[in-house]
């Protein structure tokens, strides 16, 4: 018996549902095929517990933006970890850290920092319903699994739903609605996505309607480090998340002095000021400004995805923008490449992300889907696994 298959056993033995995160459920993959755990990872690298080694097409999720393990980073993490995690008052390396996503949010003037994605959606709605006295928020895309959003999309039981609703159905709500939260670029990133976004804006500001942008996954992710900054549209509060700290757990929210200090909102975790992660993400988003530019990891990122669509573009393609896309293809194609991918040593998963120590490996890799595609053009492939399920985040995202 494989180590992994004991694992995923083990797993369902003692954590519920065996599964924290819905996109790394085997299901979400090749349940068969693909490692169900991971012991370690490094730069683009990750290994499991049998100890075969990948390069990570899904770098945890869209989290570590400049690899795993990144040294600069854990000697910061290292050196404050001797100052204490979780201290009994606020610290410097909060401010320092606000500070910085100041300076790489210009449009913001302070934040709120959280721990998840979740959370900060969840304070961002709460924030703006305090600021405008009303309750109706109009949603699209996902912003994680509290009982409002997560009750717009069934089958998910146990929410009781919270005066919200899909912004595709109510549009004509606005006028009504405290917020209107968006991801501003789920994978298009087309003028026309753009300008729907810029007349979204006009239409909120109209009526006094506070706009959210989850750049949950887009933060630090574009160049500008925001699609709010390279499009030049600015939300009237900003939820960032993943490559804020590089995969160590920190979110937050940004607004206006006004939005943000504007009414008695209660927004309080006794982790949100946990120093390690801070630390990451002061490293991080000071790297991401000093030594790798996120333009250049877009044009690297674009070249891999024009290269990789060269292939076999009536089967399976990629399409997003060069730091993030998803696989378009049907379900059987996508399985039995992934399935090959996996045992070639390359993973891919429900989303494509591309990160710097990626763009190092990419030619290489090139090389090795290759050589996929052309063995599935034989014909002669069996899939050996089962084809994945599109985890909630997906399913939301196609609405
Ligand atoms: N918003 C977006 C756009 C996300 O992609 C996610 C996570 N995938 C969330 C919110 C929720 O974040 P978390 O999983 O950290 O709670």
């Amino acid at each position: 018996m494989s180590t992994d298959f004991t694992l995923h056993r083990r797993a369902l033995d003692c954590i519920a549902q065996g599964y924290l995160t819905n996109s790394k459920r085997p299901e979400s993959l090749v349940k068969g095929v693909y490692p169900t755990h991971l012991k370690r990872g490094h730069g683009c690298h990750v290994w499991d517990y049998e100890g075969k080694k990948y390069v990570d097409f899904i770098t945890g999720l869209g989290t570590n933006i400049i690899g795993y393990s990144n040294e600069r980073v854990n000697l910061a993490i290292a050196e404050q970890m001797i100052d204490g995690a979780s201290l009994s008052f606020g610290t410097m390396k909060e401010i320092e850290a606000a500070e910085k996503v100041k300076e790489t949010m210009p449009f913001i003037d302070c934040v709120k920092f959280l721990k998840t994605g979740t959370e900060a959606c969840l304070a961002a709605v709460k924030i703006a319903r305090g600021f405008t006295g009303r309750s109706l928020v109009l949603s699209e895309g996902y912003h994680g699994w509290s009982d409002g959003f997560v009750s717009l999309t069934p089958p998910a039981t146990g929410c009781v739903p919270g005066q919200m609703e899909l912004l595709k159905d109510s549009r004509s709500k606005i006028k009504d609605a405290a917020a209107v939260i968006v991801e501003p670029v789920m994978t298009d990133a087309s003028k026309a996505r753009i300008e729907w976004l810029y007349e979204l804006k006009d239409e909120c500001k109209k009526h006094g309607t506070l706009l959210i942008f989850d750049e949950v996954i887009t933060g630090y992710r574009f160049p500008r480090f925001s699609v709010s900054s390279y499009f030049g549209i600015e939300p009237d509060l900003i939820v960032l998340g993943k490559a804020i700290a590089n995969g160590m757990p920190l979110a937050a929210v940004g607004g206006k002095y006004a939005v943000m200090n504007g009414s008695d909102y209660f927004v309080s975790s006794t982790y949100a000021g946990e120093t390690l992660s801070l630390v990451a993400a002061i490293k991080t988003m000071t790297l991401l400004q000093t030594k790798y530019d996120l333009s250049d990891l877009w044009e690297r990122g674009q070249r891999f995805i024009d290269s990789f669509n060269e292939f076999w573009p009536s089967m399976l393609k990629i399409e997003g923008y060069p730091t993030r896309g998803v696989f378009v293809g049907d379900s059987f194609t996508k399985a039995l490449f992934f399935q090959e991918a996996c045992n070639a040593g390359l993973l891919f998963g429900p989303s494509f992300f591309f990160n710097f120590p990626l763009a190092e490996e990419a030619s290489n890799a090139l090389n090795t889907i290759k050589d996929i595609f052309m063995k599935l053009r034989t014909g002669s492939v069996v899939l050996k696994g089962e084809p994945p399920k599109s985890p909630f985040a997906q399913r939301v995202r196609q609405g």
